[in-house]
Parts: C-alpha cells; structure tokens; sequence
C-alpha cells in the first residue's frame, strides 16, 4: 500500500528477458528484514530417489518468473503493493552432505523468520521442506495443506536411510512440526509398493484426498474442507509440481499421470485465501527434464498464486488491527 515496497523491475522499461533475473524480477537483497515475505531458493536434491536435477530449480523459476505480471487478474490482488516482498537469493547447501545441507537450510530459513518475515521457498526436492519445517514449526505446531502425487510418509530407503524426498512427512510428524490431524494432501495417485502404502499417515490422522476423489467433488468442495481441517491454525503450505500432470509439467523426478492441470491448481490456490499462511514452497522442479521451461513457468505461477493470498492475508491482518 505503501510507495517504498520492493517493487518488480517494470517491463515498460526493460524487457523480460534482460537483466538478471530474481523471483518476479524483485530487488535481490542480503536480508529478509524490514520484509513481509522472502522469497528464497533452496538449490539442493540430494533426497532425490529418482530422476535428479531440482537443485537447479531455483534457477529456473527465477527466469520463467520474469513473464508474471504485478496482478492477478482473477482474485485482482496486487501481492506487491499489498505486502512488502522480495529475494533473499539461495540458501548455500553441500550437495553432498545430507545432514548439513538440512542443517544449513534450517539455518537459512531460521534467519528469514527471526527477520521477521514468511518464507517462501522455491526447491529443491521434497526433502528441503523438512528443514523449513522445522524452522517454523519451532515457533508453533504447524496445519499443513499438501499438494501432491504423493504422499512422502515413507519411513525408509535401503533399510537405513530415513531421510529422502520420500519420507518428510513421516519426519515432520514424528519429531512433532506437524499436526497430522490438521494435515491435508490432495492429488496424491499412481502405483504403489505396497496395498497399505499409507496405513501410517492415515492412522495418524492425515486426510488424503485421492485424485479419483478430486475429480468426483471439484476444486471448491475439496478445498472448503481443506480449510475445515487447518481451521485458524498456522498452515503450512507445501505444492510439489509433480502433482501436476506430466503433460503440463514433465521437467520432475517422479512424474505420475493422471495429474492436475494448472489450471486446477491455480483454482485451488486461490481458494486458499482466508487461510492463516505460515509459510510454502513450490518444489521438485527438475530442468534437466523440462521442456521449453513449461514446469519452471508452472512452478513460477504457482508461486505467484501463493504470494497473492499470502499478501492478501497480511493486508487483511494489518488492516484489522491498525497500522
Ligand atoms: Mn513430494
Ligand atoms: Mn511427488
């Protein structure tokens, strides 16, 4: 609302595709102070079981990102005049060093929300959210509203291995980040190992929302309880691009079929306004397997979507308790 908020480089003035491209071509500072959302990337998969290649996530979404406008035409929210957001740049992670790349990002995200600001992250493979969780899930038990083809509650890889992009949510859950019963994940599909794949999580209390379910009730159902289940707790808002179909988004490590549309996907993130935003990220975009940028420009819009109810969340906030 303000005339000194960050504001998007204007393309009026020069064009999209030069300069050097940031998320939503935004200011690159060295600090989340004095913002109300970071936006950051978190360049590291090494809890990638599969296809590689979402630590250069980041990187990709920040040039797609250059092609999304200051207004979201739909909701007519204007993110960034409505709150004060820009790049925090990328979180440093050894891509060989499992344990200390979690502990560098938890660190990162750490410094975000002692700033003061919401992180909102850009991966990276699904592993990166369990850091970040772990990050703001210290300051409060956190909801979450998971968009996903899968449902990442595995408990382990190779007999011992407990952390990959396969098993966040079983962590999330056990070390107490999460309150399964306030955890809902959507789209969640494709083949399984076993018949009783997510006996666990569903015996914690998450509510899994099958696609097959999705495509009986639609967008707006499904997300009014969605947002039944998280209520007025701090939410945590976590969108893996594989649970878009792989027609739309084929550059990703475990592709599934029978996925969302974007445009299904931008209905349901912007019916996710009202919901008390704690934090999101977009992950598991994997140039190497992309084409012609579709997956970096979907994982950029989804982005932005977020970002949108995120601001509008805040200036409500502001608005409601003063200046
Ligand atoms: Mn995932
Ligand atoms: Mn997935």
């Amino acid at each position: 609302m303000t005339e000194d908020f960050p504001q998007p480089v204007d393309s009026a003035l020069v064009p999209r595709f030069a300069g050097v491209p940031s998320f939503f071509r935004l200011p690159l500072v060295a600090s989340a102070a004095d913002l109300d959302v970071a936006v950051v990337g978190i360049p590291w998969d090494g809890g990638t079981t599969n296809r590689a290649g979402a630590r250069h996530g980041p990187r990709a979404i920040r040039d797609q990102s250059s092609l999304i406008r200051r207004v979201n035409h739909a909701t007519r929210v204007e993110p960034f005049r409505l709150a004060r957001v820009a790049d925090v740049g990328d979180i440093p992670t050894d891509p060989i060093d499992l344990q200390g790349a979690l502990r560098r990002i938890e660190a990162g995200i750490e410094a975000i929300l002692r700033a003061g600001a919401r992180p909102l992250a850009a991966g990276g493979d699904h592993l990166t959210t369990l850091p970040v969780l772990r990050a703001v899930g210290r300051r409060h038990k956190l909801a979450m509203i998971h968009f996903d083809a899968h449902s990442d509650t595995n408990d382990r890889y190779f007999g011992e291995n407990y952390y990959t992009h396969g098993t966040p949510f079983r962590r999330a859950i056990e070390e107490n980040l999460l309150d399964p019963r306030r955890v809902v994940q959507i789209g969640i599909r494709g083949s399984n190992y076993d018949l009783d794949e997510h006996a666990w999580a569903t015996a914690q209390g998450i509510r899994i929302i099958y696609m097959e379910e999705f495509v009986r009730r639609g967008a707006a159902e499904v997300m009014a309880e969605a947002k039944t289940i998280v209520g007025h707790a701090p939410t945590y808002i976590s969108f893996d691009i594989d649970c878009l179909d792989p027609s739309m988004a084929p550059g990703t490590g475990t592709p599934e079929v029978g996925g969302f549309t974007t445009r299904e996907a931008q209905q349901m993130l912007r019916l996710l306004d009202g919901v008390h935003i704690a934090g999101a990220d977009v992950v598991e975009v994997a140039p190497p397997f992309d084409m012609g940028g579709i997956t970096a420009l979907a994982g950029a819009t989804m982005m932005f979507e977020v970002l949108c109810v995120m601001a509008h969340g805040l200036a409500s906030h502001r608005g409601r308790s003063g200046p």
